[in-house]
């Protein structure tokens, strides 16, 4: 479908006082290339260090210097570029985009116009009622970022850092395809993933590798297209909602007042939780653009492309389809599982050669939900795939029923060991033995007359009972077959 045409479902339509309106979304993520050098020189591109210590001469446009492509950052784009989707062009330029900027010292960014390295692309993003969306990648290029100005360190005197100058970004622009902030979150989720899996950019957006450009503007369900705004440099995916939000209410109410919206640059202030404006259209920057007449149009090798392609490591939406198929998992549990590789990988271990349902219960609410509580990672859980699989084989061949198994994770957790050991040095073997249980069960059925005959006409009072018996067995009674034979004493049909 053609993505103007996509109407937004009528649960994220945003009431006015007219009637009905919905938000048109469409995203500019800048996400700086995963490598050590800079775009166009060798400096370090490493976030943090002292001020101007990631600087050469290049960054800081010396007279007579030369950029120097990185190919490795070329082939990050690339790779980028094909996890996307996208097609790949074999030929792109190296256009100059002219502004000044205290922190730009060639007084250009060199940066991609007419022929970016990647056009058009598409990502597949899932949102949390299941609903799976597609949002359209208008390109990719490759360009410089910019130093930073520091204002804050001097009482009349503003300061210039270069660390950053040159690094080398990923500019990707999305089609005006998301409908609500909720997409807009979901899909700059996917990207960051995405790129995860790819190598190609860390997506740590505290650090600034990740920020948006969010443009908005608002329509009548159905209608013809409004005039955005965009709101620059978003830094969170939480604020990205939240501007959405303010700023599509804002452009409603004026429209409402009968007035019309500018197409205009805005800020959002997080502490206040609105919108500002920084500029207008008219008096947006005319770029100047030309190519670069210091570095050749960029020619790939198609081997080079199909090298890259190869190598590409199985991506999230493979990799769910594939837990959804070979393990038997609901898209919602195969989802929580790829949403890191290092997690994924975890459950694979878990998983090979058992039951996947019962790994991936364990993993997810068992060992994801304790890490998360504790701000643990995967990579430094205390329990490993090896312990948990030993643990589900425990439950799986009916040693240990689900709630010992609780009390055994918990000693993995903070004492480490062999599943299979704790269990049978501290006698917790689940007792399947039915005699033994049928004794207790006669003995609590003796001391309880009154409840016994209670549970005849309120047959829920047989949760008392099971309790009473787990309790008088340690919890290591079978529930299987104390339900079974207490259903039988009691005289329970149902
Ligand atoms: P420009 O070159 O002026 O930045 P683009 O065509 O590159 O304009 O669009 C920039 C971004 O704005 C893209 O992500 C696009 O999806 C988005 N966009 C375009 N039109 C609209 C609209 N009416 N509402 C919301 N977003 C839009
Ligand atoms: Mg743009």
């Amino acid at each position: 479908m053609e993505s103007a045409k996509r109407v937004a479902d009528k649960k994220d339509w945003i009431k006015g006082a007219t009637g009905d309106w919905e938000v048109i979304i469409g995203l500019e993520v800048h996400a700086q290339v995963l490598s050590k050098a800079k775009l166009f020189s060798g400096a370090s591109a490493e976030f943090g260090g002292e001020p101007n210590d990631h600087v050469s001469f290049v960054d800081a446009a010396m007279p007579g210097m030369l950029p120097v492509i990185n190919e490795f950052c070329v082939d990050q784009a690339v790779r980028t570029g094909l996890g996307l989707k996208a097609q790949i062009n074999e030929v792109s330029v190296f256009d100059r985009k002219n502004y000044f900027y205290p922190d730009l010292p060639q007084g250009y960014q060199i940066s991609q116009y007419k022929q970016p390295v990647v056009g058009e692309g598409k990502v597949t993003v899932d949102l949390d009622d299941g609903k799976v969306v597609e949002v359209g990648i208008e390109r990719l290029h490759l360009e410089q970022d910019a130093g930073k100005s520091l204002h804050d360190q001097h009482p009349n005197m503003s300061f210039v850092d270069l660390n950053r100058s040159g690094c080398a970004l990923m500019e990707i622009v999305s089609k005006p395809d998301m409908r609500s902030a909720d997409e807009a979150k979901a899909y700059v989720t996917k990207l960051r993933q995405i790129m995860r899996y790819l190598g190609t950019c860390d997506g740590n957006m505290e650090q600034g590798s990740m920020r948006a450009d969010v443009n908005v503007s608002v329509r009548k369900p159905g209608g013809a297209f409004g005039t955005r705004c965009e709101i620059k440099n978003v830094n969170s995916i939480r604020f990205m909602g939240q501007a959405i939000e303010f700023e599509a209410r804002r452009q409603i109410g004026i429209l409402e007042d009968g007035g019309s919206i500018d197409q205009e640059t805005r800020l959002y202030d997080a502490k206040k939780g609105e919108t500002r404006s920084m500029r207008s259209k008219e008096e947006a920057h005319d770029y100047r653009y030309f190519p670069d007449p210091d570095l050749l149009p960029l020619k790939l090798d198609p081997k080079r492309i199909a090298e890259i392609k190869a190598s590409l490591p199985e991506l999230p939406d493979e990799k769910k389809a594939r837990f959804v198929s070979a393990f038997g998992l609901s898209a919602y549990d195969a989802s929580v599982l790829v949403a890191e590789q290092s997690s994924a990988a975890f459950f694979e271990a878990v998983a090979k050669g058992r039951d996947g349902k019962l790994s991936a219960n364990w993993v997810i609410n068992e060992l994801f939900g304790r890490l998360n509580k504790e701000g643990k990672s995967v990579e430094s859980s205390p329990v490993s795939a090896a312990q948990l699989g030993g643990l589900v084989d425990l439950i799986a061949n009916g040693t240990i029923s689900g709630k010992i198994a609780k009390d055994v994770f918990e000693i993995l957790w903070s004492e480490g060991g062999e599943p299979a050991k704790i269990v049978a040095e501290r006698g917790l073997v689940q007792v399947t033995d039915t005699g033994a249980i049928a004794k207790a069960v006669d003995e609590i059925m003796a001391a309880n007359p009154d409840k016994v005959e209670a549970v005849k006409a309120k047959p829920t009072l047989l949760g008392w009972f099971v309790g009473q018996v787990m309790k008088a067995t340690g919890g290591k009674a079978n529930p299987q077959a104390v339900n079974d034979i207490l259903r039988q004493k009691l005289e329970i049909n149902q």
